[in-house]
C-alpha cells in the first residue's frame, strides 16, 4: 500500500476503479488510474444497461448521492414498469411506484455513465493514464472488469420511432438459461439476448429474439445501426484484498450471478475500497457483510434457474404477479429474491459444490468460479425463414460498414490468469 505521499494508482478506468478514484481524490489522496483502452467506456458502445434498485432497500442514486457522487452528471431514465415476458409469449406488467431500475448508456459518448464518472474523477484531480498498460504489483486496486466468461449476452441497437419502453423475456429457447431484453430510449433501441450456456453461434439466438420482438410488437421499427455485446466473470473470492491489492469490480467477481446486473456492485465495491484506504472501514468486512449475502443469494437463484426450463420461468413469471397482487408492488417479489434467508444458506450450500469451480490464479488468489455452461441438447433447433433474413439483412449493414462490438476483454499479459482449477 502506497504511503501518504506517494500517489494510489489503480487498474481500469471503468465504473469500479472510476469510483474508487472519486472517493480517494475527495479524501485528498493523489490517485492515478490506468486503462488499456482509449476511453473509459471504450469496452462497450452505446450499449443499455439497467442500474437495478432492487438488492438493498435503499435507492441507488441516494447513495450514489450520500458518497458525493453526482448521478446528474450521466444521463439516466427511471423506470416503473416493464413489459414482462413469458416463456408462452404471455405479457403482464409488473410495476412498482418507486423507481424499479434505471436506463443508463455505457461507451464514451459524453452522456455515458462512464463518461460521467470519468468527468467527476477529472474535477477531482485525478489523473487518468489511456492506452496505459501497468503490472497488477504496482497497483494499490484492480478494477479491470471480467477476465474470464461465465456468459455472455450479444445485442442489436436501432433506430426506431418507438416510446421509451423495457421488455423483460424469460425464455429458455432464445435465451439459455437467462433473459433477452429490449430497451427503447429516445429513439434508440437495444434488443439483446443473454446466454448463459456458451452457444457456437450466438447470432442465431439473437436473430431469432428480434424476430420474437418484431412479432410481438408490431409497431417496432427498427433500422439497426450496429451489433454489441460483452462477458461477465461471476467468482466469490476467498479474500477480496490479496497481497496489499483491492480487487473491485468484475475483476474481484463481484457480479449478480442471477441476472448479470454488475454495475452497482461495481461502484459501490470501488466506493468500499476507497473508503478503506482513506481509514473509515474495513473493504474485507464490508463486502463480505454488505455484498457477499446478496451474491450468494444471486448463486442460490443461478443454481435453481439452471435447473428449470421454460416450465419452470413461467412458474416464476406466474408467482411475480401473483406476489404483486397481494402486495400491491412488484418490486418486493425482486427485492425477496435477494433476501438471504435459511432456505437459501442451506441450497447454498449444494449450489457452491454444484456450479462453482475451484479456482487459484497465478498470483495464488482462490475463489470459486461459475464456468460458463455447455450447450444442451435443446439448444439446437432449426431458425425460422424471419430469423434467417434478419441475419442476412445484418450481413449486408455489416459489409456497408455496421459495426460489431463484441470485444475479448481478457488482458492475459498483464492480469494473472488461472494455473489450477479442479473441485
Ligand atoms: C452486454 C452486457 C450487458 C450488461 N448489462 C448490465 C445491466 O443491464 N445492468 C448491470 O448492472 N450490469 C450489466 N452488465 C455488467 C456490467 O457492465 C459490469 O458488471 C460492470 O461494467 C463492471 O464494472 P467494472 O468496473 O468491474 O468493469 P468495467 O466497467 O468494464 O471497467 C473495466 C475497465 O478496466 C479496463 N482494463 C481491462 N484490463 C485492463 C488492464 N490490464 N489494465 C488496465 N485497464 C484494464 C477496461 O478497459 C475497462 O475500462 C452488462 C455487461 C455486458 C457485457
Amino acid at each position: 500500500m502506497a504511503n501518504d505521499s506517494e500517489p494510489i494508482v489503480i487498474m481500469g478506468a471503468g465504473l469500479s476503479g472510476l469510483a474508487a478514484s472519486i472517493i480517494l481524490a475527495k479524501g485528498g489522496k493523489k490517485v492515478i488510474v490506468h486503462d488499456i483502452r482509449e476511453n473509459s467506456g471504450a469496452r462497450f458502445d452505446g450499449d443499455f444497461q439497467g442500474l437495478e434498485n432492487w438488492t438493498t432497500g435503499t435507492d441507488f442514486f441516494e447513495e450514489l448521492r450520500e458518497w458525493g457522487i453526482d448521478p446528474d452528471e450521466f444521463k439516466s431514465t427511471d423506470f416503473h414498469e416493464v413489459d414482462l415476458a413469458h416463456p408462452d409469449d404471455t405479457i403482464t406488467k409488473p410495476w412498482s411506484s418507486r423507481v424499479a431500475f434505471r436506463v443508463v448508456e455505457r461507451g464514451s459518448d459524453e452522456h455515458t455513465i462512464d463518461q460521467g464518472l470519468k468527468r467527476l474523477a477529472l474535477k477531482e484531480g485525478v489523473e487518468i493514464k489511456y492506452k496505459s498498460r501497468i503490472k497488477p504489483q504496482d497497483c494499490d486496486i484492480i478494477a479491470a472488469g471480467p477476465k474470464k466468461t461465465s456468459a455472455v449476452a450479444y445485442g442489436e441497437v436501432f433506430k426506431t420511432s418507438f416510446p421509451n419502453h423495457v421488455t423483460f423475456q424469460l425464455n429458455d429457447k432464445l435465451a439459455p438459461g437467462a433473459y433477452s431484453y429490449l430497451i427503447v430510449i429516445d429513439g434508440i433501441g437495444l434488443i439483446c439476448t443473454c446466454l448463459w450456456r456458451q452457444q457456437s453461434k450466438s447470432d442465431r439466438f439473437l436473430n431469432e429474439t428480434i424476430n420474437w420482438y418484431e412479432k410481438n410488437y408490431p409497431e417496432l421499427d427498427r433500422i439497426p445501426i450496429k451489433r454489441v455485446g460483452g462477458k461477465g466473470d461471476f467468482a466469490i473470492h476467498s479474500s477480496y484484498k490479496s497481497n496489499g491489492r483491492y480487487y473491485v469490480g468484475e475483476a474481484g467477481g463481484l457480479q449478480d450471478f442471477m441476472w448479470g446486473f454488475g454495475m452497482r456492485y461495481a461502484i459501490t465495491s470501488g466506493v468500499f475500497a476507497a473508503k478503506d484506504i482513506l481509514g473509515e472501514t474495513d473493504y474485507e468486512i464490508e463486502i463480505k457483510s454488505k455484498l457477499l449475502p446478496k451474491l450468494k443469494t444471486s448463486v442460490v437463484n443461478r443454481f435453481l434457474m439452471n435447473r428449470i426450463g421454460d416450465r419452470g420461468f413461467k412458474q416464476v413469471a406466474k408467482y411475480w404477479m401473483r406476489h404483486q397482487k397481494k402486495h400491491g408492488d412488484g418490486l418486493l417479489f425482486m427485492e425477496k429474491l435477494y433476501k438471504w434467508g435459511i432456505f437459501r444458506r442451506f441450497i447454498f450450500f449444494f449450489a457452491n459444490l454444484g456450479m462453482l469451480k475451484k479456482t487459484i490464479t497465478k498470483d495464488g488468489r482462490k475463489m470459486r468460479r461459475m464456468p460458463f455452461r455447455n450447450a444442451l441438447k435443446r439448444d439446437v433447433w432449426k431458425p425460422s425463414e424471419r430469423a434467417i433474413e434478419i441475419g442476412d439483412e445484418w450481413e449486408k449493414i455489416k459489409r456497408k460498414g455496421g459495426k460489431i462490438s463484441f470485444t475479448e476483454d481478457s488482458d492475459s499479459k498483464t492480469i494473472p490468469d488461472v494455473v489450477e482449477a479442479s473441485d
